[in-house]
């Protein structure tokens, strides 16, 4: 099956198991252990009917774009179900910096100094640290949240030194109407350089690319839970 066959397969009661397989063989042909890459399962727009399912097929990590969404739907979801991991994939707005430290175990999209300012002063007035990935830009799209690639060595370099934030590893989306697997390899590039192990990468249509590519968190959506209105 095809990634986007297997796209199509979701609404499904099997669509987790499915993504589950076809993870499983991206991990067997690039010969790396499941065990390596975690499935982040997309949540956004989505609400708790949706997401129950999901929860009792066996799914602990969850991922959402926006802090307020997320607000409204996982603090319930966490108290009935302890052992849930949530990460936040979607830009982050300085204001929302506590809010994200609060509710979130890992965050996808730390990009600017501004946003390594907040999260250093939250994560040192609490007790949580989260996973901080740094997402990179590699399309160099104007309107995509990011540090451009030609700027990622010198920021790693300042969220470590200068804000005293512990970078666990990189993400990337790709511009959509390219093929990603230059931009995976890119972002795994500047990764190794960087001493950093984790790559956040992968979506619905591209994990099995991304798992060939390195890729230890791959983000799906669509593929579990269906189209997106
Ligand atoms: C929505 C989203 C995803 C999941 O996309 P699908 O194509 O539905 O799998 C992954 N990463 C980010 C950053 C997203 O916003």
């Amino acid at each position: 099956m095809t990634d986007k066959q297997l796209a199509a397969t979701s609404h499904s009661p099997n669509a987790l198991a499915a993504v589950e397989e076809a993870i499983g063989r991206a991990c067997r042909e690039a010969r790396r252990e499941r065990a390596s890459v975690t499935l982040i399962a997309v949540s956004k727009t989505f609400d708790a009917g949706a997401i129950t399912p999901v929860i009792e097929g066996g799914q602990r990590v969850f991922g959402e774009n926006r802090v307020q969404e997320a607000k409204t739907k996982w603090p319930a979801l966490m108290s009935s179900y302890p052992g849930l991991t949530l990460h936040l994939i979607g830009p982050l707005q300085s204001n929302k910096a506590k809010e994200a430290v609060a509710l979130f175990d890992a965050i996808h999209s730390v990009d600017r100094p501004s946003i390594c300012q907040a999260l250093a002063k939250e994560i040192n007035s609490r007790k949580k640290n989260p996973q901080l990935f740094v997402q990179i830009n590699t399309g160099e799209e104007p309107q995509k949240a990011g540090i451009a690639p030609q700027d990622a060595d010198a920021f790693i370099a300042a969220c470590r030194d200068r804000y005293g934030l512990e970078i666990s590893g990189l993400m990337c989306i790709p511009p959509v109407d390219q093929a990603p697997a230059p931009h995976f390899a890119l972002t795994a590039k500047i990764a190794a350089r960087n001493g950093l192990k984790n790559l956040s990468m992968g979506m619905s249509a591209d994990f099995a690319t991304a798992i060939q590519f390195g890729a230890t968190h791959v983000r799906v959506g669509s593929a579990i839970f269906g189209h997106r209105e």
